[in-house]
């Protein structure tokens, strides 16, 4: 079995591949590592084998693990439920997962009484499965309007998709492809408080073909940490 240390320094091989063969470079790239049932100890050492990004995707193992791990920029990556977003708004750097104008609202309400301005990415839905969560590629603009216009204590720097299970990643290239439209269309949008930069997509069976259809940020967890072991997430 590899080490944690080997699988990023793999991970970082593919995604410069990947980033090469459309015109750009591995660091164009950032990997966020997804430490969702994984130990502090096991995030440390990802920490020291280089990881600056972490990826959770339960409000519980944030708070449980916050303390313990290293300086590291987190990351929100799962569905969020309204009720919860004060445990974690002075503690994730961007919220990837925001999927309801309500669920900005209460993002722009928690954020201001902290006085701070959230990152946030809207998770689009573009294969529309009933099982994910995630708004249309219809309902995105107006979205985006929306939290322009009432949500000062809110930034929008881009795009988040998470893309149906293929056996063959190249099934799904065009839900990525599709994600990568709007990231373009929208990011001309002229507004202060919209700066894209970042096109979340790509997990560790797809990141790859995610890169090829213009992914600049990856959310790999099992190819860094192994199989997850679900007895271990609250
Ligand atoms: C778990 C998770 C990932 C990582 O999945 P792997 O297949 O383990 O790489 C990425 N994004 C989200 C939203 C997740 O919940």
């Amino acid at each position: 079995m590899r080490t944690i240390k080997e699988n990023i320094e793999k991970i970082n091989e593919m995604k410069a591949a990947a980033a090469a063969q459309c015109g750009r470079t591995g660091d164009d790239v950032l990997l966020v590592g997804v430490t969702k049932t994984r130990t502090a100890d096991e995030i440390n050492e990802g920490i020291d084998a280089g990881l600056t990004d972490i990826g959770e995707n339960k409000v519980q193992e944030i708070m449980d693990k916050y303390d313990f791990v290293k300086p590291v920029r987190w990351h929100m990556i799962g569905h969020l439920q309204t009720n919860k977003v004060k445990y974690i708004i002075d503690k994730v750097s961007m919220i990837h997962s925001v999927d309801s104008y309500k669920l900005a609202e209460e993002i722009n309400k928690r954020a201001g009484q902290h006085g701070l301005v959230m990152d946030i990415l809207i998770q689009v839905n573009s294969a529309q499965e009933e099982s994910k969560f995630g708004i249309s590629t219809d309902e995105t603009e107006e979205m985006i309007r929306q939290i322009l216009e009432n949500c000062p204590n809110i930034r929008i720097r881009g795009l988040m998709c998470i893309a149906p299970f293929a056996e063959d990643p190249n099934d799904i290239r065009v839900y990525f492809a599709e994600v990568k439209k709007l990231y373009d269309q929208y990011g001309k949008i002229q507004h202060e408080r919209l700066d894209f930069q970042y096109l979340s997509m790509g997990m560790s069976h797809d990141f790859e073909v995610a890169i090829l259809e213009g992914s600049n940020l990856v959310r790999v967890g099992t190819a860094i940490f192994g199989e997850r072991d679900y007895s271990k997430q609250k």
